[in-house]
Formats: C-alpha cells, structure tokens, sequence
C-alpha cells in the first residue's frame, strides 16, 4: 500500500498529552499537561446550563458569535491598548491550538521560515511542519533563558516570514521585557516579518514582572498576530475556546483557514463563555492572586526538597533541572519512573527544546493547594528513592 504522508515522518505525538495519558493510567498525581483541577467560575457553569436548555446548538457564524467577539473585543481592547473592531479584528477559534496553526498557515508559504525560541511549546514545531514551514530555532540561553540579539538578527536575516512568541513564556515562565520586545520589533519591522504571538498567560504574571501586548508597541499592530484563548484564564481548557487578534488584513485571511479548517468553535460554549468575558477586572485581579499563592506555595515546596529550578516570572509552569539527579540515560524515563515509583507526573523537558536537553523535566501548578502539597509529599521521597535505585 502507499506510505502515508511524509509530514507525519516529522513529529510525534503530543509528550505532554502522552504523559497525561501514563499519568492516569498510574493514578499519578499530574502535574505535566497544564490544566486546572477546579471549576470554573460559577457564572459559566450557570451560563453553560442556560444554553443547554435554551440554545445555541446549531452553527454559530463561523469567526464567532456576536456577543462574544463584542466583549471578546471590549476586554482585550482595555489591556492591550489598542483599537478592537468585533467585526474586523476578531476571530474566535477552537483553542489557541487552532489559533497558532491558523496563523502560521494565514502568513507562510511552503518553504517559508519561521523563527521559533527554543525551549517552545511543542504545538509550533508541528504548526510548521504542518504548514510546510521550515523553522529556525532562536536559544532562550537556560539558567536565564535570555537571548543573544545577535544570534535573532542573523535569524531575520535568513529571510523569516514570521517569529513564533510565547509571551508569557511555556514551559520557562519567561515574560519579556520591554527592551527585548522593543528589540524583537524592531527586527520584525526592519525585516518585515509578522509575529504570531502566544499570550494565554496574559493573566498570570507574578510582580514585579508584567505583561506587555506587542501589539501596542509602535509600528506592530499591523504585523502582530495576537492568539490566545480563554482555557487558562477562565479554567475551561475543555472547552476549547480560543481566538485571534489582528489587522482586517490578516483576520480575513484567518478566517479563510478557519472557516475550512473547524467551521467555528462550539456554539453554546462561546455563549456560556460570554458570562466569563462579561466579569470585571476584579476577576483578573484575584486570579493573579490565585496563581501567585500557588506559585509560592509551590516554589517553596521545591525549596524545601532542595531542588533547583528556574524562577517563572509568568505562566504556570516550573523548569526543575534533574541533571544531577537523573540516572537515566533520558529525562523521559526518568518522567516514566517518576509516575510509577513516586507518584507525580511531569513532563520530560526535552519535549521543549531543539537539541535534545536532557535536563529538565517541567511541573505545572495549576492546581488546588491540596493537590500540590500532596505531589510535594510524594516528591519529599524522590532522592530516597533515587538513592535505591543507584545502590
Ligand atoms: N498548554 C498546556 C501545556 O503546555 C497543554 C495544552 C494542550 O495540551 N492543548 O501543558
């Protein structure tokens, strides 16, 4: 019989959704696939039971139901300090998964490049070799996951069409600073590239650090492409709702994609998410709050147990450095004998980096306190543990 496709010969299955699945099978408590272990906010739980019994269960109009790009629109607008038409700059997707894949499709040709920091979220390695892109892989140079500006500019200068930017970022935590997203644009203009930005943490960033749009720096709007989603920031990743910011230019060709790609997302979720859209800024403010206690709870609890990380400034994940733990050849069996012998779920750091990095595994907090202090616990036995495996 005919092979298969060739594009299937470049990636794998999802290592963070593969650990989700080992997880359960071991009833490990599981902090490697980010999401949340509680409800969402009340008012969409009762939005979501409104619209089973009164509807919308047919197609919504494919970039989005009106009410929802309309306060979709209102919020972000306030944040990212720019003009949002809900007709002309919006569209709403099936999670930022569609988001990111319907922009890199919007802006590349095949063969074109794109330029990707290393550790990513591994969803853009296969963004663009879906999408028939080639990507440039730019180091975020661990322990500070900075980057070297010369090394990016002799990126753009390769001829990128687009540059990848998790901001905050997964799975480091980095949040950019204004001087590396001034340098980042500037590039971005000089070499007329577009960037696809990934902001689902926009909401969770830890003082002193903060979030800026990219958007709203001088000269972006019009080569930004804004993705992000409503999962984290409202606790819904099972919902899958996502959407994309940008000039009418670049929307409309996204909605081209999308329209082909999913139709649109689900029609009564977007209602029912409307009841999160339509909270005030107090919501975000103690959802910050929210997070910032689990981190420190968290962070501490590594602390405690001795072990080193990297300090997330956003997002919710940890970087945790095994190097001198691990007896195994990968970081990947010792995530597999992590789930097994101690109970956590994490997931192996090489997931995230273009040269194979076997030196950490990342651990997510987005979790109830007691969840969290219980994974501390078990890991309180990791290097007894480890110690019987090496004697
Ligand atoms: N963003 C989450 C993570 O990095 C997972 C998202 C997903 O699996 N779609 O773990």
């Amino acid at each position: 019989m005919h092979k298969l496709a060739n594009r299937l010969d470049h990636f794998s299955d999802s290592v963070i959704r593969r650990m989700t699945r080992i997880a359960n099978q071991y009833q490990a408590i599981n902090l490697s696939q980010g999401f949340p272990d509680f409800d969402p906010p009340k008012p969409l739980i009762d939005a979501l039971k409104q619209a089973a019994d009164y509807g919308p269960h047919q197609y919504e109009i494919t970039w989005g139901s009106a009410e929802f790009r309309r306060l979709l629109a209102k919020k972000q607008q306030k944040l990212m300090q720019i003009d949002i038409n809900p007709d002309e700059n919006v569209l709403v997707t099936c999670g930022s998964t569609e988001a990111m894949m319907c922009a890199v499709m919007t802006v590349c040709n095949p063969k074109d490049k794109v330029i990707i920091f290393s550790p990513f979220y591994e969803n853009y390695g296969a963004d663009a070799i879906l999408s028939d892109a080639t990507p440039i892989y730019v180091p975020l140079i661990p322990p500070t996951f900075e980057f070297d500006k010369q090394q990016l500019r002799e990126a753009f200068e390769q001829g990128a069409k687009a540059l990848i930017l998790c901001n905050p970022s997964n799975p480091c935590g980095k949040v950019f600073t204004k001087s590396e997203l001034e340098y980042i644009s500037q590039l971005a203009i000089e070499f007329d590239a577009y960037i696809i930005t990934d902001e689902v943490y926009e909401h969770m960033v830890y003082a002193p650090h903060q979030h800026l749009y990219l958007a709203s720096f001088a000269n972006m709007r019009e080569r930004t492409i804004c993705c992000s989603s409503l999962s984290k920031t409202y606790s819904i990743t099972g919902w899958r709702l996502g959407y994309i910011i940008a000039d009418k230019r670049i929307i409309d060709g996204c909605k081209m994609i999308h329209d082909f790609l999913t139709v649109g997302a689900a029609a009564p979720l977007q209602k029912a998410a409307c009841a999160g859209l339509a909270l005030g800024d107090d919501y975000y403010q103690q959802l910050t709050e929210t997070y910032t206690a689990k981190r420190r709870l968290f962070l501490k609890g590594l602390d405690d147990l001795g072990l080193t990380y990297y300090e997330p400034q956003g997002a919710y994940y940890v970087l945790v450095d095994i190097s001198t733990l691990n007896p195994f050849k990968t970081d990947f069996e010792f995530c597999e004998w992590l789930i097994k012998e101690v109970g956590v779920a994490a997931v192996p750091g090489s997931a995230f980096f273009k040269h194979p990095e076997y030196r950490y595994i990342r651990f997510h907090f987005a979790k109830q306190e007691p969840t969290l202090i219980a994974a501390l616990e078990r890991l309180s036995k990791l290097k007894e543990k480890l110690s019987c495996l090496k004697n």
